[in-house]
C-alpha cells in the first residue's frame, strides 16, 4: 500500500521492502553456496513478517526461521507456503496445526520431542535438532544429546517423524574474531558426528546469525539465518553497513507549531527552557509509541530539510522540539522523520541504539501503540 503524500497517517512507520530485497541478494551473494533463511521473527523486527517473507523470498531466501508456532502458523495463513522453522517451543506448544502446515519444528529436549510426535497423531512431523554448543540458551546440551538422538532414531526408523536439519546458535557472533566461534563450531561438528553415529544423517546444518553471515563465511555451512541483516542493520555497527540498506522510517506530522518566548519552559518538569525566543514544534509520538522517554532532550528530528533538536521531556503520546528563533518554514502537517536510512542526513536507528546503549534490534521493534505500518516497493 502506497499512501499518497498528502494522506499518510499523523504517526507512521514506513518500510521499504524494496530494501529488503536488496539486502537479502546482498547475503545471497556473500554467502554464495549456503542458502539464506530469512529470520521474520517478532513480527519481522517489527517490519511485518508476512511482507517481509513476501519480499524476501522474492530476493531468493530459500527458508524462513520465527520463534514460535503461532507466528509460523501467521504466515502459513497469508499463503506462504515456503518452508519454515519455529525454534523456541515448549512442550505445551500447540504443534497440531504446524505439523499439519508442514512448519518444521526446532525441538531442544527430549519433551519437546515427545510432545510434537504425540500431537501429530497419522500426520508424521518434520523435526530438527537445535543443539546448545556454548551458547547456554535453547539447544539440548551435550549431556542431553545422545538421549535424544536415540529417541529421534526409534521415531524416524518408526516412520512417524521427518529428520530435517541440526542447528545451533552463536554466543559471540559480533565479535567475529573471538575464539568461542571456534569453538562453537567445532561443538557443532562433533554433534553432527555423533548424530550420524546415531544412524541420523542431517539434510542440512545451520549455525549462523547475521554477524556471522556477513564476517565469517567459513561458518555459513548449508544456510544461513539472517534476521537484522534482512532489515539494513548491521549486526556489528563497529565494522560499517556492509552495503546494507535499512528499510524501516519512522516519521510523524507536525502537529503544532508556536512561539516560546526566552525564558518559558517547555514540557513536564520545565526540564529545558528557550535561550531566548524560540518557535517549536510538537511531535505527536510519544513513549507509549515506543519513543523511549529516556531519549528525552537527546535525539534530533529531521523537519524541513535538517536536523531539529528535541527538547524537554518526551511524554507518553508527544514531545517537542526547537526549530529555531528565525524558522517560518515549517508548517502542521509537515513531515518529522524520527529515524530512516540516514540518506538524507536524518538520524538512524543506530544512533537510537547508540544513546540508549542498547542494539538496533531494540529500537526497530520497540515502534507499536499509534504508530501505522505501511509498505513501500
Ligand atoms: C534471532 C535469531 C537469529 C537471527 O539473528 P540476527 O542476529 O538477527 O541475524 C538466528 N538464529 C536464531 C536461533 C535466532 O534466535
Amino acid at each position: 500500500m502506497i499512501n499518497a503524500p498528502d494522506q499518510w497517517p499523523q504517526a507512521e512507520l514506513v518500510v521499504d521492502y524494496n530494501a529488503v530485497a536488496h539486502n537479502v541478494r546482498l547475503l545471497r551473494a556473500r554467502v554464495r553456496d549456503a542458502a539464506v533463511m530469512a529470520v521474520v521473527k517478532a513480527d519481522g523486527y517489527g517490519h511485518g513478517a508476512v511482507e517481509t517473507a513476501r519480499a524476501a523470498l522474492g530476493a531468493g531466501a530459500r527458508e524462513l526461521g520465527v520463534a514460535t508456532v503461532a507466528e509460523a502458523m501467521q504466515l502459513r495463513r497469508a499463503g506462504i507456503t515456503a518452508p519454515i522453522l519455529c525454534w523456541l517451543n515448549i512442550s505445551t506448544s500447540d504443534f497440531r496445526p504446524a505439523i499439519e502446515a508442514g512448519v518444521e519444528l526446532g525441538v531442544s529436549s527430549v519433551a519437546q520431542l515427545r510432545s510434537v510426535v504425540e500431537a501429530a497423531g497419522e500426520f508424521v512431523p518434520i523435526v530438527s535438532l537445535k543443539v546448545d554448543t556454548g551458547l547456554n540458551r535453547s539447544g539440548a546440551s551435550a549431556r542431553e544429546f545422545p538421549g535424544l538422538l536415540a529417541e529421534l532414531h526409534d521415531y524416524v526408523v518408526a516412520g512417524r517423524v521427518r529428520f530435517r536439519a541440526i542447528f545451533s546458535h552463536l554466543a559471540h557472533a559480533d565479535d567475529p574474531q573471538h575464539p568461542e566461534n571456534d569453538a562453537q563450531r567445532d561443538r557443532f561438528l562433533e554433534a553432527i558426528a555423533t548424530a550420524k553415529m546415531h544412524g541420523l544423517e542431517p539434510e542440512l546444518v545451520h549455525l549462523a546469525n547475521s554477524a556471522a553471515t556477513l564476517t565469517r563465511p567459513d561458518l555459513a555451512f548449508d544456510m544461513v539465518r539472517s534476521g537484522i541483516a534482512v532489515y539494513g542493520l548491521s549486526p556489528v555497527p563497529e565494522l560499517g553497513n556492509f552495503g546494507l540498506r535499512p528499510a524501516m522510517t519512522l516519521r510523524a506530522r507536525v502537529a503544532m507549531v508556536k512561539h516560546v518566548s526566552a525564558g518559558e519552559g517547555v514540557s513536564y518538569g520545565h526540564e529545558w527552557s528557550a535561550p531566548h525566543d524560540t518557535m517549536v514544534a510538537l511531535i505527536p509520538l510519544g513513549y507509549a509509541d515506543g519513543v523511549f522517554r529516556s531519549l528525552g532532550g537527546r535525539i534530533d528530528v529531521w523537519i524541513g530539510g535538517r536536523r531539529r533538536p528535541a527538547v524537554g521531556r518526551i511524554c507518553m503520546d508527544q514531545f517537542v522540539v526547537d526549530l529555531g528563533p528565525d524558522e517560518t518554514g515549517v508548517a502542521e502537517g509537515d513531515e518529522a522523520v524520527l529515524f530512516g536510512p540516514g540518506d538524507n542526513g536524518e538520524p538512524t536507528a543506530q544512533e537510537w541504539a547508540d544513546l540508549l546503549g542498547t542494539i538496533s534490534y531494540e529500537v526497530v521493534t520497540s515502534p507499536r501503540g499509534r504508530v501505522v505500518r505501511t509498505g513501500r516497493r
